[in-house]
């Protein structure tokens, strides 16, 4: 069986798990179109705060291909001739396949707001754009990043601790929008406030101008040398379009990640796959998601024959020292919403006919376990006991009894 991989980074290494967990033999080959290979996308702000820790973030160990017995091809794939089986390189060379797996990541969006074409403004999304920003702010002093969500305020974060003044620029009405409800973005936007970063929620770029300055639809002018656009990314699906196969938000797969074409696979922020809340096929674009889903697509290229159970969308990071771990139904707003807060710590869950189905927990990891479980397995807990664990104060030693029941429970059956 001849496996081929367009992608090499995250999804990519999890399909090649996955292959060589059922198939030893077969030929694996990757095409990787960027000039790093597998590193953790999620740590390029690390190496902007601190160069140094560069060696940090590859994702698996530099002798994991040749351990794996792959071979790598230095190539960006241009088009998928499926009726001939065969994948048309950048080089112009013509490889042929049995199961083909895309795992081509997303781009990132940038906006057409007029002046966004000046090559002072970046997006900030490989290895590569961290580079180029690390050597363009060597004489910058002020720096406005357009946008809120992970991507942002990670960017935001580095410039910050590296001495620039930051101005962060979210349409929505606060921070991290996909991650916080507006209440806990409040605790959030107060803390990175204290820090000296200039959030400005609400308002949106307008203009950039050539004199480096961002006028924003308030009206306000902000003065920049660098502009990080960091406003959200897109499937990258445009060799699954041109070639004909299914693609909507994303490229759309079955439950087994098999595209429109039986022998092309899907995963990672390329593909729409289950969101076990909302029920609907979404892409969530998160790196445990895309590891997962390129583990399973792998087993099922080689010969396994098993159901994608779908994710939860969940996230844990750290920004400036807090701790935020978040789990579920962001946007849905059925349910009660709980809130239990002290000086530094926060805990919101919304609960919904006695199911949990949202939390988000700031500097307080220590519960963020149970309650993803109760979230991800469906775990039946009383609304009432869940509200006493936020009343009695949500520490781990609170847990309704009833969790671990019903924990229990699902395990002794084989549900979990
Ligand atoms: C700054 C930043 C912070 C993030 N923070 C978090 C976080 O806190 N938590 C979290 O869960 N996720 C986070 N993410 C998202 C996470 O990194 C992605 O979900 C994950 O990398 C997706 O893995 P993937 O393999 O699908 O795609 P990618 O990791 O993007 O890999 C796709 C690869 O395919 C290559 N490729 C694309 N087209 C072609 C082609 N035609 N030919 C050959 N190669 C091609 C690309 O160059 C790329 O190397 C973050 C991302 C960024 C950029």
């Amino acid at each position: 069986m001849k496996y081929v991989i367009i992608g090499g980074c995250i999804a990519a290494c999890g399909a090649i798990e996955g292959i060589r967990s059922k198939d030893a033999e077969g030929q694996i080959i990757v095409i990787d179109g960027e000039k790093r290979g597998a590193y953790t996308r999620p740590l390029i702000s690390y190496y902007l705060s601190d160069p140094d820790r560069y060696t940090d973030i590859d994702y698996r160990s530099p002798e994991f291909f040749k351990d794996h017995r792959v071979e790598v091809i230095k190539a960006r794939a241009e088009a998928i001739d499926r009726s001939r089986q065969i994948l048309i390189l950048d080089n112009g060379e013509e490889i042929d396949y049995d199961r083909l797996l895309i795992a081509t990541g997303a781009n990132p969006v940038m906006v057409p707001i007029p002046g966004a074409d000046q090559d002072w403004v970046k997006p900030f999304y490989t290895l590569g754009d961290a580079e180029q920003i690390n050597q363009d702010i060597l004489f910058a002093r002020e720096v406005v990043v357009i946008g809120s969500g992970l991507i942002g305020m990670k960017a935001a974060e580095a410039l910050h601790k590296r001495g620039l003044t930051v101005h962060i620029v979210e349409k929505e009405s606060h921070i991290l929008p996909r991650q916080l409800t507006p209440g806990t973005a409040v605790f959030m936007h107060r803390n990175l406030a204290k820090e000296g970063i200039d959030i400005i929620a609400g308002d949106e770029v307008a203009v950039i101008h050539p004199e480096h300055q961002v006028e924003l639809k308030s009206g306000r002018i902000l003065s920049a040398d660098l502009v990080i656009m960091a406003v959200g990314t897109r499937p990258n699906a445009e060799l699954a379009v041109k070639s004909g196969l299914t693609v909507k938000q994303g490229i759309v797969v079955d439950s087994y990640l098999r595209t429109s074409d039986d022998n092309i696979y899907a995963a990672g922020d390329a593909a729409e796959t289950l969101n076990v809340i909302s029920g609907q096929p979404e892409v969530m674009a998160l790196l445990p998601h895309a590891h997962r889903e390129g583990y399973l697509a792998g087993c099922n290229m080689g010969g396994q024959d098993t159901r994608d159970r779908g994710s939860v969308p969940m996230n844990s990071v750290k920004l400036l020292g807090r701790n935020i771990c978040s789990a579920g139904a962001a946007g849905d707003e059925k349910g009660e919403l709980l809130t239990w807060h002290d000086n530094d710590q926060l805990l919101e869950i919304q609960v919904r006919e006695n199911y949990l189905i949202r939390y988000i927990a700031i500097n307080m990891p220590q519960v963020a376990g149970p309650l993803t479980n109760a979230i991800e397995k469906k775990i039946l807990v009383a609304a009432g006991d869940w509200q006493e664990f936020m009343e009695v104060g949500p520490a781990l030693a609170n847990i309704p009894p009833a969790y671990w029941q019903e924990l229990r429970r699902l395990e002794a059956n084989g549900s979990n």
